[in-house]
Parts: C-alpha cells; structure tokens; sequence
C-alpha cells in the first residue's frame, strides 16, 4: 500500500500528512498565488451575494446566486436538494474520499432588512457579511484557485451552500445533507462561517423546548381550589433552578421567556415558558434533559396533587430546536491537518469550540470542523456587522490548502 501511494504521487497532488511538503508542488504553489490575485474579485462577490438578502427559511433567491455561480465555475451535477442546499461536486480522481465544504446561505436578519453593504476603506459593514457571505465568497474563490491552477485532487470535492444554519433554521440544510441527499456519501466536513482564522473542533449542542401548562381555569375567588398551571409552572421554574450541572464539560441552562394568563383575578388555563440548555457532551446534555422532562412532569403532579381537585392541571413540553453535540478529537487526522495547514502558512490559531453546521457530522462521528473565513469581523448577528478585508486572502488560502489536504 505503501508503494502504492508513493507511485500515485508522481502523478497526483501527494504527502497528504503534510502540508509543507504540499507547498512544494507548483499546481499547489500556483492556486495559493490565484487566490491572492484574485482575493479583490471575491471581496466584491462577498458584497454582492450579501446584497441578495437570505433571511431564515426564505433563502431561495441567494440560493439560486448560488447555483449559477457553481455552475459557471464548472462544478458537476449542479442541483439545489428538497431543503434548499446547493449542490455542487469538483470530481477528484476517485469518487472517494468525498470532502464536503460548506458555507451557510442563510443569516438571522428578518425580511425587509436593508442589507446595503457601505465601504470605509479596508472594512465592509453590513448584515451578514462576516456570517456568512465570508463563507460563500472563500468558497468560490477556493473553486476558483483550484482550477485556475488545474490542481487535481485523489478524492472528490463537494461544494455546499447550506439553508437552516442559523437559530430557528436548526441546522435543517446540514441535517437535511447527512440525513437525505448525500447520506452515507460524506468522508470528511469542512464548514467554512464567519471571520478570524478559528478552528473550532467541538460542537456545543443545545436542545430547545417551549413548555406549555394547561387547565381549565376559572374564577380566582369562585373557582379556588382548581390546579393552576402558573403555580404548576412557577413549581418547575424552581425545580429547574435549582439544578447541578456539570461545570466541564460545560453544560447549561436557561428559562429565557415565559408568558400565559388572562387576568389578575382568573386562575389560568394556559400558560407557557421556553427554556435552553447546552453542553458539548452528549451524555451531560441527555442525562440534563431527562432531569428537565422529569422536572415538569413533577410539578403539574405536585400542583394537581396540592388541590386534589378533579380539574387537573396537565403539561406539553415541545422541542422546538435541536443541536445535536458532538466532537472531532484534537488529535484526529482532520484536526492535526488542519493546525499543521494554518502553521505551514505561519497562521497560529488555538482550537476553540463553536456550535456550527459541523455539529451533525460531529455527532455522527465523521470527520468535522468549522473554520473561519479570514479578516477581522465585528458585531456578527447585529445591523451594524463589519468585516475588515485587511490580509483577508491568508484565510482564502488557508481554506483552499485545507481542502487540497483533505481531498484524498
Ligand atoms: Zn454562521
């Protein structure tokens, strides 16, 4: 096997552990120089594809931006899934290893923003140019570089512009990639979102329920004696409250909203809280969860038991998100890679955590990591985000030799 490889070098892009010995190759040489060239053009990209606006669950029309520009870039079997995800693959010379690189279309901003990118020399400010228009436009300008240079890869590498990443989209594109259109067809994961030159190796996952209460409610003074689901959910905040939870790995919790009841004087028939909770391990996220539905449940049991009225109060706790945790170990070969990359191109990055596209694969135990996208940003989720461009490339170029070292 060995010999094997060392024959395949002659002809392809080799020394797949060691991203200094790829700088040697001139195909590889020739593409880093590209993206320099060309990081300009892609920074007006950038600008351009924030201007068609992506807000959470309406991101057809920067999609279809998306579809187009893969497919001038010469991308194969070019097609936008059931979710909305584009799709597009730069075939390798086996169809295996398939790396997938991905950046996110969609961005937290609602419909009717103004999504106008202003200029101030060297920063960009707008809604969702650093997350994650950066993203996109490394990822064209990887595609770009790629060919400029014929580099030709052992593996394949397919190119995905995500929906769903952000808050209320949980994840949908990417859950929709690994679960349905390419299921059992992704290798290693690359997600390319926001700025800096992060790695993030761990993935936060969160799970996220609106709980209602329920009874019939009545008069307060006509009707006392009743279960009332505001005492029955006042008993759950304080259970909740009062857990112990494991402070490494981090792991968290949140009633964040609450609301419900008609009047001063009407025992309730409804009322409803929404609560969060986070950790990077699977294990203190389940175990947190099923002390948070044992929680509830004991608390309409203690109200309903309190009056011993036949008017019970009853509780429906609703997952309404779910990040699924998960990890890619520090000394995995997508990891080492990866820092021994960003070192060879004299980037020093520490590893971080993050809770990104990479998740879903994370959790499913195939190689995963989300880098950023190069430059400075500031102000991510916010009207007034910006992104400095100032030596911006180093990230373009980070992210195309990352991908050269993945694909094979
Ligand atoms: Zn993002």
């Amino acid at each position: 096997m060995k010999l094997l490889s060392l024959t395949l070098c002659t002809t392809f892009l080799c020394a797949a552990q060691d991203p200094s010995a790829l700088l040697q190759d001139p195909t590889v040489k020739a593409a880093l120089e590209a993206v320099q060239r060309n990081e300009p053009k892609f920074i007006e990209e950038q600008i351009r594809i924030c201007e068609i606006p992506a807000p959470p669950f309406k991101e057809t029309e920067r999609g279809q931006e998306l579809k187009r520009l893969f497919t001038s870039l010469g991308l194969k079997n070019v097609r936008i899934d059931q979710v909305g995800n584009v799709i597009g693959v730069r075939p390798g010379q086996n169809a295996r290893p398939n790396l997938v690189f991905s950046a996110h279309l969609d961005t937290v901003f609602p419909e009717g923003t103004n999504v106008k990118v202003t200029r101030d020399g060297s920063v960009l400010k707008g809604p969702g140019i650093g997350d994650d228009c950066r993203g996109l436009a490394v990822m064209l300008a990887t595609i770009q570089a790629l060919n400029e240079a014929k580099v030709q890869t052992p593996g394949a590498i397919t190119f995905v512009a995500d929906v769903g990443e952000e808050g209320l989209g949980d994840l949908r594109g990417v859950k929709n990639l690994f679960y349905e259109s390419l299921k059992g067809q992704i290798d290693k994961f690359i997600s390319v979102d926001g700025t800096g030159l992060g790695i993030a190796h761990i993935g936060v996952g969160s799970m996220r329920y609106r709980v209602t209460f329920k009874g019939p409610g009545g008069h307060s003074f006509g009707a006392f004696g009743m279960a009332n689901p505001i005492h029955a959910m006042g008993r759950a905040i304080a259970k909740i409250g009062d857990f112990e939870v494991p402070a490494n790995p981090k792991t968290t919790f949140n009633i964040g909203r609450v609301g419900g009841g008609t009047s001063v004087n009407a025992i309730p028939f409804e009322c409803w809280m929404e609560v969060d909770m986070r950790s990077s391990d699977n294990a203190s996220l389940k175990a947190l969860d099923a002390k948070f539905n044992a929680a509830v449940r004991a608390a309409a049991d203690e109200e309903n038991h309190r009056w011993n009225s036949t008017a019970k109060v009853t509780v429906s706790p609703e997952l309404v998100g779910l990040r699924p945790p998960g990890q890619t170990a520090a000394n995995s070969p997508i990891v080492q890679t990866a820092l021994a990359v960003s070192k060879a191109l004299g980037l020093r990055e520490m590893l971080r955590e993050g809770s990104t596209d990479s998740n879903v694969p994370m959790n499913m135990n195939i190689p995963a990591i989300t880098i950023s996208g190069g430059g400075a940003g500031t102000g991510a989720h916010s009207l007034n985000e910006t992104f400095d461009t100032t030596n911006s490339w180093k990230g373009t170029q980070r992210a195309l030799l990352l991908a050269i070292a993945l694909a094979r």
